[in-house]
């Protein structure tokens, strides 16, 4: 089906559940009023003159206004094109030259970013789009119609199909520069619905959605996943904020919290942790980034996330293609990405000649299935490179997969360290050096070397109350425990990483930076 029709079903099953709470502003909605104030919101973007198929941005942090946005342009067919919020301004001019935006919701001035400015500069610049609206204005307010136009919009929708075109969503821009995965109603809305059977998601469960709505996390594990199974969606701040997160699960009774690792290493960090009542969470997700199984742990013991799961997968796949089971034994549940969600396959290849390999084996993740995004919007030659004829999509992470079919990730192609001949794979050695007492986030990276060709660098993240440790101290750590090889040659104590907007470390920065250091 389509997300329009997702949303019908939950207002008729659902009529007088939760279906969202936006914390900063105090508003709730039944599933039947948000259908009906989405089905306004169409109205007013139909009558604007915008039509299926056509390309309409939402610029800004997690609002209210756009979760309506999201599936006001679901109801008329519109491709929604997930602009990052913390993008400037030559990033915003790139999107809308390279996504063909004819219109763009976005928020007034938030967080430091002025999006009102910003677009107007970019409309003075390549001339006017068909529509602008600011969130929160007089002319957002106007968009939606007294009354939705019913037999309009069913009229558009008998001309939808699962298969159209619904959303372009950038990558993370961990990498590189960010591309735009096309993906359809089928993808994402699947996507969503699995990810919730997961969870075991019912009418009952309260999804705390603290990350971002403009990447998959939010918009298909989040608000997907709660339309598909009549869930509640809370937004507990526009920007990610670990206390104002606690707080809403505490004063909303939330049962499900999401985060990429770094989101909840700053929840478990807080001083004020303890205080706060999380006995009503039972599930959640971490995902985005290697989980750490120490974080898996402590989110299990003292955040009484007991189901929590771990996901893996990438925008091109609509993300999720692997998970872990809430009754998967503890050991793979924290320490591997868990086994193929339904109707997906994954495959180990090798990453040269792209044979297939065995059991225990090294290699490529490869994924196909429903989940396969259309392609990279406007660039066949980046799809061809990415999703082969036979439709498998190369992930560029590289991971093994046991005879139970539970897939370990060993790290980014793109991350690999080669010391002296050696391939080192960083996330063995950021594991490591989370067990550190002190330690509370590490990560490794390669940095030029004469004699090795690379040498490894680590940055740690230290507790709040520990004794500075000394590069020496780290190295006697790890000494016996890790191989020669793999012991970091120089050691960094830092108080960020630097990050995406997602929360995801951006070791290309990490890089750059360590080159200044070593100058
Ligand atoms: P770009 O492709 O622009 O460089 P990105 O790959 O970070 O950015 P996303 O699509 O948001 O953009 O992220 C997908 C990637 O995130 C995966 O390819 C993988 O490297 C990483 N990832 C996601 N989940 C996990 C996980 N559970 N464990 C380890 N890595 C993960
Ligand atoms: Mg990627």
């Amino acid at each position: 089906g389509t997300i329009g029709e997702s949303l019908a079903a939950a207002a008729a099953r659902f009529p007088d559940g939760e279906a969202l709470v936006d914390v900063p502003t105090g508003r709730r909605w039944t599933w039947r009023q948000l259908r009906a104030d989405v089905r306004r919101l169409a109205t007013g973007l139909h009558r604007a003159g915008l039509t299926a198929g056509e390309r309409i941005g939402i610029w800004g942090p997690n609002t209210w206004e756009w979760t309506l946005t999201q599936f006001a342009t679901a109801e008329i067919g519109a491709v929604l094109v997930t602009i990052n919020p913390s993008y400037r301004q030559h990033e915003l001019d790139y999107v809308l030259e390279q996504a063909g935006l004819t219109a763009v919701v976005a928020s007034g001035e938030s967080g430091g970013q002025d999006y009102p400015g910003m677009l107007a500069a970019a409309e003075a610049e390549r001339g006017p789009l068909d529509l602008t609206v600011i969130m929160g204005t007089g002319a957002w307010e106007s968009l939606f119609a007294a009354e939705a136009d019913d037999e309009a919009l069913d009229r558009i929708a008998a001309g939808l199909a699962a298969e159209d075109p619904i959303n372009i969503q950038y990558t993370s821009g961990t990498t590189g520069f960010p591309k735009g995965a096309t993906l359809t109603h089928r993808n994402i809305l699947n996507n969503g619905f699995f990810v919730g059977e997961v969870c075991r998601y019912t009418e009952r469960d309260r999804i705390c959605i603290p990350v971002p709505f403009y990447h998959c996390f939010g918009m298909v594990m989040g608000n997907l996943a709660a339309v598909t199974h009549g869930s509640t969606m809370i937004i507990p701040s526009a920007a990610f904020d670990p206390e104002a997160t606690l707080s809403t699960v505490q004063a909303e009774r939330c049962t499900s919290l999401y985060g990429v690792p770094t989101m909840f290493i700053a929840e478990l960090s807080l001083e004020t942790l303890g205080t706060f009542d999380l006995t009503s969470l039972r599930t959640g997700i971490m995902a985005g980034s290697p989980c750490p199984e120490e974080v898996m742990r402590r989110v299990i013991d003292e955040m009484n996330m007991e189901e929590v799961t771990i996901c893996y997968g990438m925008t091109e796949t609509s993300p999720v293609s692997l998970q872990t089971r809430v009754d998967d034994e503890l050991r793979r549940r924290v320490g591997t990405v868990g086994r193929v969600g339904p109707h997906v396959e994954v495959k180990v290849a090798d990453p040269v000649t792209g044979e297939t390999l065995g059991v225990d084996a090294d290699g490529e993740l490869c994924t196909r299935g429903y989940l396969v995004m259309r392609g990279y919007w406007n660039d066949p030659e980046k799809t061809a490179e990415a999703v082969d004829r036979d439709g498998w999509m190369r992930t560029g992470d590289m991971g093994r997969m046991d005879a139970d079919g539970y897939v370990q990730i060993t790290g980014r192609m793109k991350d690999l360290v080669i010391r002296g001949g050696e391939n080192i794979y960083p996330r063995e050695i950021e594991e490591f050096l989370h067990t550190h007492p002190d330690i509370i986030d590490a990560q490794v990276i390669g940095v030029p070397d004469d004699r090795y060709g690379e040498e490894l660098m680590a940055w740690i993240r230290l507790r709040r109350d520990a004794e500075p440790v000394a590069a020496q101290q780290l190295k006697a750590h790890c000494d016996g425990q890790l191989a020669k090889y793999k012991i970091p040659r120089y050691v960094v104590v830092v108080d960020e990483f630097p990050t995406t907007v997602t929360g995801k470390v951006r070791k290309v920065r990490m890089r750059e930076r360590a080159l200044d250091l070593l100058a």
